[in-house]
């Protein structure tokens, strides 16, 4: 195994980069079982099991413009999380390039929407997650993990997110959803109508330039990515997320993978999200390539 500190094929400098690896250790808001906070380094060092040739977009990564920034300090709360990671990122956005967010917890995915220019084109989240993650604050935290979709849609509006894979909720979060308007896609619609009319649909209620997508691992079933802090059943394949990424990577804004937490699987969860990293900035390059 090569350099595990680094995300496989990040060579190029953060001038020349259109891709920018963050990393954030931290998963102090973690409600069931903790450990998400060891993510970051556990996705780069299984980043570089993978060949770096994409037989489908004929992209080789490893002459791909990516950088790694490598991990954030670690925080004692996640209001402090929040406010350096969003100055971290704000650089990012300015320079035009694409971040990848490698969590940690779902708390650190807000801070990198925040970081957003206003001024910049419009800006859609698609929110793939078991949980809705609507609560108003929770254990206290308005910045815990329960309450990312509702932070996001603070920022973005409510016209502007979807969420999609949702299995469990608080009978809160579904009455709060209700009178703010959030909208969401069931796994069990997705089940349902399949992968292809579920995303379609999702992308069809996002009217914006970019989107920005925000992967909450436990999206997927814990059958694949049981690596991970609250495991839900009846979760989405591996292929529904790669198709996902597929039809958003066109658009893409920047791309965060959140609540991987190595220690409670053999590395498949780990390995997982860092093939769905590549495969994004794979499909990314094709898209500005072909424009
Ligand atoms: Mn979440
Ligand atoms: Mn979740």
């Amino acid at each position: 195994m090569q350099r595990p500190t680094t995300f496989a094929d990040a060579r190029a400098s953060f001038e020349d980069a259109e891709f920018v690896i963050v990393g954030v250790p931290f998963d102090r808001t973690t409600s069931f079982r903790p450990g998400a906070r060891f993510g970051p380094d556990s996705i780069r060092m299984h980043s570089w099991n993978f060949e770096s040739y994409d037989l489908e977009t004929g992209i080789d990564l490893s002459d791909a413009p990516i950088h790694d920034l490598g991990n954030t300090e670690e925080f004692g709360s996640a209001a402090d999380m929040v406010g350096a990671l969003r100055e971290e990122i704000r650089p990012i956005y300015a320079a035009k390039k694409v971040p990848i967010v490698l969590g940690g917890d779902h708390a650190c995915s807000p801070p990198v929407v925040e970081a957003y220019p206003d001024d910049a084109p419009s800006l859609g989240v698609l929110y793939l997650d078991a949980h809705m993650d609507f609560r108003a604050s929770y254990l206290g935290d308005a910045r815990s993990h329960a309450c990312s979709a509702r932070r996001i849609l603070e920022k973005v509006g409510a016209r502007n997110i979807v969420v999609l894979g949702v299995r469990s909720v608080s009978h809160e979060e579904v009455d709060d959803n209700r009178s703010i308007g959030m909208s969401f896609v069931t796994a069990h619609e997705i089940a349902k109508e399949g992968i292809s009319a579920s995303v379609q649909r999702a992308l069809n209620m996002l009217k914006t330039e970019r989107i920005y997508l925000s992967l909450d691992i436990d999206a997927i079933d814990p059958a694949y990515a049981g690596g991970t802090g609250t495991p839900e059943p009846f979760g989405l394949t591996p292929r529904d997320v790669k198709y996902v990424i597929d039809q958003a990577a066109p658009r893409l804004a920047g791309l965060d993978i959140m609540e991987v937490s190595p220690h409670y699987d053999n590395g498949n969860t780990s390995a997982l999200a860092a093939r769905l990293a590549r495969e994004a900035i794979a499909r990314s390059l094709q898209a500005r390539k072909g424009r």
